[in-house]
């Protein structure tokens, strides 16, 4: 968790910094609050949060008159914790039921993580001795099962997977059976990402869904998001959100960027919360997230 950390805080500390200096500076007069706002908006925190942080802060400042770096540091601490929430559960749900396991859907846009997230995940339930089936179910990509077959044999969990093109919801229905004959607590359900249609995404997730339910029951499904994507990818999200219920979001690639805002603003727009954050390609860059690790880490 430390280097986990550490090499979060690389990435995000420049804005902290950015913004702790902007905040001391003996001058906060309108043109300094609004290049706070603009700080806020250019890592992706979304317009509506920017502004309510800055509007909350101006008037603590104002109360507070002179301030110390600390002060400060501790009244945007606050903040910011605020928009993201501490209270939230942020608890993945991945069965078992009884006899049967409990399933995960990794969902969203080809490119985002979800083969990569769907192995590190595997890899943390393995580490706490739970049994996982993975079901590759991106049959539109040869290579998306043969990625998915990499990560189970390094993981230790078995692959379910069929021939390019076959039936996605099949080759869930089948892992699922899987899971169920070899007493697995998890099946990880890796789905195809194509954003061709709305419809046809709805009904490909939606076929996942109800095949599932027939042999068992769908704990989560994760919502893949690449925090580098910005708000393309927050339109991305969105569509997904549309076609299928998301359970909890997973921010990808958090290493490669200071704009980690994004989690504020995706949180607040779909209303569904981080649960896990993506920090590196290797097996063990997968994380719970964590609020108040990640605003300290951002504010350096
Ligand atoms: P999918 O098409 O959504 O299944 O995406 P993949 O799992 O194939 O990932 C696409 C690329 O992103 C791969 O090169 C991954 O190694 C990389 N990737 C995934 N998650 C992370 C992450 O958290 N950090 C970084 N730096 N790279 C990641």
């Amino acid at each position: 968790l430390v280097r986990l950390r550490a090499r979060l805080a690389r990435s995000q500390n420049a804005l902290g910094q950015g913004l702790l200096t902007l905040l001391s500076s003996d001058k906060l007069d309108d043109d300094a609050w609004d290049e706070i706002e603009d700080t806020l908006i250019t890592a992706d925190i979304g317009v509506t949060s920017a502004s309510q942080i800055v509007e909350n802060l101006r008037t603590k400042v104002k109360v507070l008159g002179g301030r110390t770096p600390d002060e400060v540091r501790g009244l945007l601490r606050e903040e910011l914790l605020a928009q993201i929430g501490t209270d939230t559960d942020r608890t993945v749900r991945t069965g078992p039921h009884g006899d049967r396991p409990g399933v995960v859907m990794v969902v969203g846009v080809n490119g985002t993580g979800k083969t990569t997230t769907t192995g590190k995940l595997a890899r943390v339930l393995v580490g706490d001795g739970r049994s996982v089936v993975l079901g590759a179910a991106d049959t539109f990509r040869a290579a998306a099962a043969d990625q998915l077959e990499t990560w189970g044999s390094r993981v230790g969990a078995p692959v379910v997977r069929k021939d390019e093109g076959a039936d996605p919801a099949s080759v869930a229905f089948d892992a699922v059976s899987r899971g169920i004959e070899e007493g697995a607590d998890t099946v990880i359900v890796d789905t195809a990402g194509r954003l061709h249609t709305k419809t046809g995404l709805m009904d490909e997730l939606g076929k996942v869904k109800r095949v599932v339910e027939k042999k068992s029951q769908v704990d989560e499904v994760l919502l893949v998001l690449d925090a580098t994507t910005g708000q393309n990818g927050l339109r991305q999200a969105r569509v997904f959100a549309e076609v299928v219920n998301i359970t909890g979001i997973v921010l990808t690639k958090l290493d490669g960027t200071a704009k980690g805002g994004i989690i504020v603003q995706v949180q607040r727009e779909l209303g569904v919360p981080v649960k896990l954050v993506g920090l590196g390609e290797g097996p063990d860059d997968l994380a719970p997230f964590d609020p108040e690790g990640f605003v300290d880490a951002v504010l350096g």
